[in-house]
């Protein structure tokens, strides 16, 4: 990869641009269209957005009010959880298509494995929802499909109904929640993982070890870790409001991570997650 919409190969061949907006906290009002605005400005194509941020319509208002085709972008939304199911999901699509003023998705994710309520009858209503993306896919209303925080229980669940598997599997992942079996799992598949919180959700800005790498390399926290999360094959989705901040996060061409510092990063892995855990993620969901 040489910039930011150079583009990984999913398994179903779709090209997918290897930096991505994320838009998780972008406010619902002027501040959050502009900001979706000036990212698109500074270049990003590729915008992650969900049902559950409610701030999708912001992302087609932005795409429409830029000029630009829609075919330029690479749009991703995930079905929120109290959708799951085969006809809720079909629903849920057509809600996402009118918010993003658009008649497709690049890229569709299940959200979480395990909706609230669910925790008997998740792996049914797992396989029902996925019955629903297979259809959407096979209609070209969706141009790949894929989940998101799903451990490999999970996924091998999907795999015993699924005709098509998931492309993509966006997952918690920065230099402290590592999940190598899962990423291991999903590259053994040829399922391409995403990093959701690749800056720690802040928290990187204050680690010891990368405050300590910046200094010595010149390069900010935030270029660091998304330049590790792309030597280590994984798509990152750096979301800021700011966009200074956008713009030199998607500044990661010009240097290279030496096997030495990698290493430095890697040793920072532990088997905390941050915020969520798809097993254990009820209050969340209410
Ligand atoms: P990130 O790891 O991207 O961190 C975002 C935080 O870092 C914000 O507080 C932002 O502040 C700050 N920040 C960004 N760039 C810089 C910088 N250069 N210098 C200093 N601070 C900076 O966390 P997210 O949780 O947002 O994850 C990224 C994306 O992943 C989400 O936006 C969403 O699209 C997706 N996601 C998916 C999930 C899932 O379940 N699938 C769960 C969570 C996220 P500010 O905006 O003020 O600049």
């Amino acid at each position: 990869m040489k910039k930011s919409n150079d583009r990984y190969r999913l398994s179903n061949g779709t090209m997918i641009p290897c930096i991505g907006y994320g838009t998780y906290k972008t406010p619902c009002d002027e501040v959050g269209l502009k900001a979706i605005k000036d990212a698109i400005e500074v270049g990003y194509r590729h915008i992650d957005t969900a049902a559950a941020y409610q701030n999708e319509y912001l992302v087609g208002q932005a795409i429409k009010e830029s000029g630009l085709p829609r075919s330029d972008f690479f749009i991703t939304s995930k079905l929120a959880n109290p959708n799951q199911g085969y006809q809720s999901t079909l629903d849920a699509f057509e809600h996402t298509c009118t918010d993003l003023q658009s008649d497709y998705v690049d890229l569709y994710l299940i959200h979480w494995p395990i909706p609230i309520g669910h925790k008997d009858d998740w792996k049914t209503l797992n396989q029902e929802t996925w019955r629903a993306f297979e259809k959407l896919y096979n209609e070209g209303r969706i141009k790949a499909i894929g989940v998101s925080n799903f451990l490999i229980h999970h996924m091998e669940n999907l795999l015993e109904t699924a005709v098509i598997a998931p492309m993509v599997d966006q997952l918690e992942f920065h230099p402290k929640y590592q999940q190598r079996e899962i990423v291991e799992y999903c590259r053994n598949k040829n399922i391409l993982v995403e990093s959701w919180g690749p800056l720690m959700r802040g928290a990187a800005f204050d680690d010891p070890t990368l405050i300590a790498l910046s200094a010595k390399l010149g390069h900010s926290i935030a270029q660091i870790s998304i330049r590790w999360c792309l030597q280590k094959g994984v798509l990152p989705l750096p979301k800021s409001v700011h966009r200074d901040r956008m713009t030199s996060n998607k500044e990661v061409f010009d240097f290279v991570l030496s096997d030495e510092d990698v290493s430095i990063l890697d040793a920072m892995n532990t088997t905390t997650n941050y915020v969520f855990h798809p097993d254990k993620n009820d209050e969340w969901f209410k």
